[in-house]
């Protein structure tokens, strides 16, 4: 079981074969399509190193900013890699050659910096706000942006980028006129092309797949993972599970102590659950330091020794308290899962109104990181 490494600390325990089992199943919602993982974010929270080295079977990786791709490379990693938010100045400019990045481009101010770069030239994403009003170039001013950086000898290959606003919602209205505004610059270039992101690869409205089909037969197409590789949900009200993708991330700790209540007795900061009946608590060793919310409300699920219980009281800084009431036999050193498998972190974070990426990109820095596969 993957808790016996797990120390009196919050751990976090990273599969890394579900995270290359994830790709497998996005790989097979996109057979012709090239990969671009995201692993911004140090890895949505799961470590961006040891993440992109399982990945090796991916076309390119894609990080927000050019710190994060000198990480990678800093650390061998030779996947090509492309920079979601570009760079910003002349010195970026030249690390990113330096480090071999491909290049977002989605303003007037990073075309300018492109006609003074004298290296070799760039391969670039030019990025279409086809409606997420972000970043990119309005669709009446694309193919002009798109023509200037062609012409450019510091610019290689330009592709075609845009994001979705809301294909992990119903309707799909926003995505159709999205895609309506990226037709007239596809009608004028051949160039490869990416739109997809982990909510437009495992809808199921065909929009996605026409679009992806109709694309395919023109150029290459990319798709965007992210949240799905990590084995996360990107549709509210589901889990991964019914995606048929594997959690990646199992975040557990231990019981460090126990008390004996009284009908009456409060726990923790401001006395949020007071007991009613005589009652036994866990103490459990992670807290909002490790990236367990402090939001959470009573009655939040959390696994003690594989059976279902609940968060009793607020969560403090490097502590929270567990109700022992369902498992008796669950004392000091019982082990803990916060989230993972059998307790999906979309229904964790469902629980104080937020969603599976922010909790797992929040766990935090003193959280140690336990690879296995
Ligand atoms: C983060 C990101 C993605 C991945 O999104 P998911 O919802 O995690 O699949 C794709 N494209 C861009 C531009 C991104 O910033």
């Amino acid at each position: 079981m993957a808790t016996n490494g797990t120390a009196f600390a919050a751990t976090a325990h990273i599969d890394l074969d579900a995270l290359t089992a994830n790709l497998a199943l996005v790989r097979a919602r996109a057979p012709s399509a090239r990969v671009m993982a995201a692993v911004k974010a140090n890895a949505y929270g799961h470590g961006i190193v040891e993440v992109a080295t399982a990945l090796t079977d991916v076309d390119a990786l894609a990080v927000a900013r050019i710190d994060e791709a000198a990480q990678l490379r800093a650390a061998g990693i030779e996947t090509p890699i492309t920079i979601l938010e570009g760079v910003f100045d002349a010195v970026q400019m030249r690390l990113a050659a330096e480090l071999r990045c491909d290049l977002v481009v989605h303003c007037d101010e990073q075309i300018a910096l492109l006609r003074a770069y004298r290296g070799v030239p760039f391969k670039t994403w030019l990025k279409v706000n086809t409606g997420m009003n972000r970043i990119g170039f309005q669709p009446p001013v694309a193919l002009d942006a798109l023509q200037q950086l062609t012409a450019l000898t510091g610019v290689g290959d330009v592709r075609i980028m845009t994001h979705f606003a809301s294909a992990d919602v119903d309707g799909h209205e926003t995505s159709a006129r999205q895609l309506n505004a990226l037709t007239p610059l596809l009608a004028a270039s051949n160039a490869d092309v990416s739109v997809a992101n982990s909510a437009a690869l495992f809808s199921e409205h065909p929009l996605y797949q026409q679009f992806a089909e109709s694309a395919a037969s023109q150029r290459k197409t990319w798709v965007r993972p992210g949240i799905a590789l990590y084995g996360i949900s990107p549709f509210a009200g589901t889990t991964a599970a019914d995606l048929g993708l594997a959690p990646v991330m199992q975040f557990e700790s231990r019981i460090i102590a126990v008390q004996n209540l009284q009908p009456g007795d409060a726990v923790g900061y401001g006395g949020r659950f007071v007991a009613s009946s005589p009652m036994r608590i866990g103490v459990v060793a992670a807290g909002y330091g490790d990236g367990y919310p402090r939001m959470m409300p009573d009655g939040t699920p959390i696994m003690v020794d594989s059976m279902p219980s609940q968060l009793v009281g607020r969560v403090s800084m490097d502590m929270l308290t567990v109700d022992l009431t369902s498992c008796p036999d669950a004392g000091y050193g019982a082990s803990i899962r916060l989230w993972g498998s059998g307790i999906p972190v979309e229904t964790i974070a469902a629980r104080m109104g937020n969603i599976g990426y922010e909790l797992v990109t929040r766990v935090s820095a003193r959280v140690q990181r336990c690879y296995s596969r």
